[in-house]
């Protein structure tokens, strides 16, 4: 084992402590920083003990002679098993996180890199240069060793070549984040998190997997109203803030001029909503699972939403419009700050999911906008708890109206319902989609 970073070149990755060390050059950053490191991470090159880290463990390298490996942590921190220990950035107080390592061929020396774009090469690893320092449209996410150099990828599938050859990126060919890259002979891959698997310069391709769109979403879906509701309007009319004015907890709904209530209309379509995005991978949470029971308050349904840390959000109902009116129509926040309450981060977002949701819901319904609410099936408010309340992006949507003969007859048909689940599923599926791109 040698010194700790004794052989780091390179002070490349802007450790905070060191930003005029940068220019002094990488002896004295080391002479500086190193020596009020404590000894940890320590080389564990005899391993008869587990070693501790504090932060997480981002990457590995084996050493292709010793055959044993390294693996790094997000401080820079370095731990050896069976290789030498050639020094870590453990001790640099980084700028941004590392993301990985890469090992030298000879198994003497590895780079770690970091988000920020940031290189350290240790023992023979030879630095060639690094984007620390230098804008990046997104974050490094991985570095792979070549003959003579090293790469690194950016989230965006962005390629950063050091002393080999650059053969190409996957900005604009991604779906998702790249996830890694490694080098295959004089050529390269690149690896999304979707599964989808990118070769350069004869690197070979032979398939990849597939990953479905939303898995890693989480959506909140509440079906308004509740069975129970008609029967305890003790509970229900009491008063809750819905940000800086008082509403009911909740509300009985309407009915059809035959009937089918208005809470069995919005559980059955939230349970088909909820069966296609769990298809598409999501994670889905559910404001109320049966259709009997009492509430939960607007206020609560919003907390739901918010306490699952949703990606997206979108209550269910059916309106009680004039009998004369007809349509769906899609209502977004309004920009409301009360004293328990502050929506105005999810207005844009939610604005962009209610016009996706309007755009898909009106093709697999065929239902037409409402002529009687809002303008062209949006509708601004901020009167509406639910929406005041969340603090993710959020939509509500008004099916259809019941009162008009030909809507309810839509919406006691189960094929509509369905056709009406998967708009919203649509909706919801492109405004995730279009923000997992980086
Ligand atoms: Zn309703």
């Amino acid at each position: 084992m040698r010194a700790a970073g004794r052989s780091i070149r390179g002070g490349t990755g802007r450790p905070r402590r060191a930003v005029a060390l940068a220019v002094a050059g990488s002896v004295l950053v080391l002479a500086l920083v190193v020596p009020g490191r404590p000894a940890t991470p320590a080389a564990a090159t005899t391993a008869r003990s587990t070693p501790i880290s504090l932060h997480l463990v981002v990457g590995t390298a084996g050493d292709p002679v010793t055959g044993g490996y390294w693996l790094v942590a997000a401080d820079g921190g370095v731990f050896s098993f069976g290789a030498p220990f050639e020094g870590s950035a453990g001790g640099l107080d980084l700028v941004s996180p590392a993301v990985g390592m890469a090992a030298t061929a000879t198994g003497s020396g590895y780079w770690l890199d970091a988000a920020d774009g940031g290189v350290f090469a240790f023992g023979d690893a030879g630095f060639f240069g690094s984007m620390g320092g230098r804008p990046l449209a997104s974050p490094v996410v991985g570095a792979a060793a070549a003959v003579g150099g090293y790469r690194l990828v950016a989230a965006d599938g962005g390629v950063f070549s050091f002393g080999v050859a650059f053969a190409g990126s996957a900005v604009g060919q991604l779906q998702r984040a790249a996830a890694a890259i490694a080098t295959d002979g004089a050529g390269y891959r690149v690896v999304s998190s979707d599964g989808s698997v990118l070769g350069y310069a004869g690197a070979v391709d032979l398939g990849g997997v597939h990953v479905p769109p939303l898995v890693g979403e989480v959506v909140a879906v509440d079906p308004g109203h509740d069975g129970g509701n008609g029967a305890a309007p003790a509970v229900i009319d009491a008063p809750i803030d819905g940000g800086g004015f008082l509403e009911p907890c909740d509300t009985v709904g309407t009915e059809t001029a035959a009937g089918y209530p208005e809470h069995a209309f919005n559980f059955d379509v939230a349970l088909r909503l909820a069966g296609l995005l769990t298809a598409g991978g999501a994670i889905v949470v559910l404001t109320r699972t049966s259709d009997t029971g009492i509430g939960p308050c607007v206020n609560q349904r919003a907390a739901i939403g918010n306490a699952a840390g949703a990606d997206a959000a979108v209550s269910i109902h059916g309106d009680g419009g004039p009998t004369w009116g007809r349509g769906f129509d899609v209502i977004v926040p309004a920009p409301v700050v009360s004293s328990i309450s502050d929506n105005r981060a999810i207005v844009q977002p939610s604005a962009e999911l209610g016009a996706l949701v309007r755009d898909h819901f009106a093709a697999d319904t065929g239902e037409p906008t409402s002529d009687y609410a809002g303008s062209g099936g949006l509708d601004q408010r901020g009167d509406l708890g639910g929406l005041n309340l969340s603090t993710v992006p959020k939509v509500l949507i008004e099916c259809a109206n019941m009162q008009n003969p030909a809507d309810a007859a839509a919406m006691t048909d189960p094929t509509w319902r369905q056709a009406a689940a998967q708009g919203l599923a649509d909706g919801i599926t492109a405004f995730l989609v279009a923000r997992e791109v980086p």
